[in-house]
């Protein structure tokens, strides 16, 4: 349990300030509710990650009354669809105490399910072989919404049933106009046993959480409900779950709420939190008076009210770059790199952040179809993204379809599982999802090459030290000096050619084979990869510059059969010595390519403040 916190602080100063309030009656028309302690004063809050925070008697248990009624509509729902529901029972506020005589004539049936009288043809709906075997499935609906086992005030529900003229006096009126159908005594048990349920205001603001929480229970993680019915469950609250105070409330308060004649009510935030109060006083109206004044300072408070300042809607885009800017890792060869360097453009990358939702998806769509010149391939990456809602998908897959039609290969990296699933059932094929974007920016640098014809020569031959990139402006004479100076080595497969910290006396150029880059992670066996060579290319050059500190700060391994040219620098000084000139063009080119290698990543750091 929670002892301090600034939010524990805050109900219990809340908790403090209207505890001597002294205005309201508890309720005696149900004789055995008139014992209940007037002093008593619970206030618990419960968040859909199952923190809660409570004060005063809130473990307090107390009959639950007309705040099962909204659950026992959800129960409904589920056992018989909305239609038959809606048939039965209407969702519309009467601005009419909770056990008024009215009912809706158009359409034959009681106004709301928060009222007695659609309280009682709710319950009736209940399905089940008899009333106990109705009752158990009851009782264990609230028993998982609580999350703990629960029992009957068998006090309270008999005086209710021996008392209960006016609700049975409903039932007979429904009854007679066909409304309700089967056993009226046994409803009318059900309804009269389910308001008797013991609860506390901790066991009401988890309940209350389960409907923040989609309908999953906070605490014990049991999907109790689902998304559709807690969104009616929901709704009616909010239109009708104050009794005739239902519009006020709304407008003051502007939480979704119920109360009970037993001093109870809840209130949901959805995706927030759930509020549960107990304190027995009501007021003319049957609501508990503390328990408005503490929904009413929470709401005010922090700004709960539903319709309080709405954030406007963010982008979701973080950052856009070309293909141009970041390419992938793979490393290339000098040709395919000019060639990409020219083609890359077309390739678009989104990189998206935060909540999916119409109005930020809305946006990056009129991004997309805005940019200039159309992209052959768009990739969104979705690594930070938070929520998507369905709406979100719907625009993604309208999003897809658009490039479709423009003949733009579209991509999606980093997406949790979960919204992959939810984008397959909308006709997303698998290949369109890819695990990161360096594999998809790899994906479609591969493409532009096939296209441009500019694809690896076969790797399974072993380049000439003349094929080289980094040879390509040097003469036959000067390959004829230089030649020599290497050394043909060849490594196994798993072969370690460069190990991290040892010293760094040569440079390796790549003839056949592939080689990767790894770095070992502290506390760990694995190895994060950080590029892969491929045959024509130079490594482990960057020593030939760093005159002071010569260690290797990465391993460097065989993938496969693999053949250096090396050369160790201590040969470079006979080089030096017989064709000067050679080994200045040498250093050059060596150090253009490094220049190269900045610029890049220069480049790529840039399209991080874009
Ligand atoms: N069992 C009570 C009745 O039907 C519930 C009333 C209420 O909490 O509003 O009278």
């Amino acid at each position: 349990m929670i002892r301090s916190s600034p939010i524990l602080n805050c109900i219990n100063y809340i908790h403090e300030r209207y505890s001597n309030i002294s205005n309201g009656q508890v309720a005696t028309y149900i004789p055995e509710l008139a014992k209940a302690n007037p002093d008593f004063f619970g206030i618990c809050i419960t968040t859909p990650d199952g923190q809660t925070y409570e004060v005063g008697e809130s473990q307090h248990s107390f009959t639950i009354q007309s705040i099962s009624k909204p659950f026992v509509y959800g129960l409904a729902l589920a056992d018989h669809g909305v239609d038959k529901v809606m048939s039965k029972v209407g969702v519309e506020p009467t601005g009419e105490a909770f056990n008024s005589i009215i009912f809706d004539e158009v359409y034959n049936r009681p106004y709301n399910p928060m009222v007695n009288a659609g309280a009682i043809a709710t319950t009736a709906l209940i399905k089940g072989n008899g009333y106990e075997q109705r009752f158990k499935r009851i009782l264990t609906m609230f028993e998982e919404f609580a999350g703990r086992s629960l029992s009957i005030d068998e006090e309270v529900f008999q005086s209710e049933k021996s008392t209960g003229h006016r609700n049975r006096a409903i039932a007979y009126l429904e009854l007679n106009a066909g409304m309700l159908e089967g056993n009226l005594d046994e409803h009318l048990d059900l309804y009269f046993r389910q308001c008797s349920i013991l609860v506390t205001a901790k066991d009401l603001a988890i309940m209350a959480a389960t409907l923040a929480n989609n309908g999953i229970n906070p605490i014990t993680q049991q999907k109790v409900v689902n998304p559709k019915e807690v969104r009616a469950i929901l709704s009616v609250m909010a239109s009708c779950g104050m009794y005739d105070f239902s519009g006020e409330w709304m407008y003051r308060i502007g939480l979704p709420a119920k109360s009970g004649v037993g001093g109870g009510i809840i209130a949901v935030l959805p995706g927030q939190f759930g509020i549960g109060t107990f304190s027995p006083p009501l007021d003319e109206r049957g609501n508990s008076v503390r328990g408005i004044k503490v929904c009413e300072e929470l709401s005010q408070q922090f700004k709960f009210h539903l319709f309080d300042s709405h954030p406007v809607s963010q982008t979701c885009v973080s950052r856009t770059y070309t293909g141009a800017m970041v390419s992938s890792k793979r490393q290339r060869r000098v040709f395919q790199r000019d060639f990409l360097d020219q083609e890359s453009e077309k390739i678009l990358v989104y990189e998206l952040k935060g909540d999916l939702y119409f109005a930020t998806l809305e946006k990056l769509t009129r991004q997309l179809q805005n940019h200039q010149p159309t992209p052959q391939f768009i990739i969104l990456d979705g690594h930070r993204v938070g929520n998507v809602n369905s709406s979100a998908i719907t625009l993604l897959s309208e999003i897809k379809e658009w490039c479709l039609n423009q003949e733009i290969i579209l991509f999606l990296t980093g997406f949790e599982d979960k919204i992959k699933v939810s984008l397959q059932a909308n006709d997303w094929q698998n290949e369109m999802f890819i695990n990161n974007v360096d594999a998809a920016l790899e994906w479609c640098e591969n493409h532009l090459l096939s296209e441009g014809n500019q694809q690896n020569i076969t790797v399974t031959d072993q380049l000439l030290l003349e094929d080289m990139d980094i040879f390509k402006a040097f003469t036959t004479e000067e390959m004829a000096a230089i030649t020599p100076l290497f050394t043909e080595v060849f490594y196994q497969p798993d072969d370690f050619i460069v190990c991290e910290g040892e010293e760094a006396k040569r440079l390796f150029l790549l003839a056949k084979g592939r080689a990767t880059v790894s770095l070992k992670l502290p506390q760990s066996e694995e190895r994060k990869r950080l590029t892969t060579y491929i045959p024509g290319i130079a490594f482990g050059e960057l020593a030939l510059f760093d005159i002071d500190i010569s260690q290797r700060t990465a391993d460097i391994m065989a993938d496969t059969e693999v053949v250096c040219y090396v050369l160790e620098f201590a040969r470079l000084k006979t080089l030096l010595n017989t064709h000067p000139e050679v080994y200045i063009k040498l250093l050059q080119t060596f150090g253009k390519s490094l220049v190269n290698t900045i610029k890049r990543a220069t480049l790529e750091i840039r399209s991080l403040s874009v």
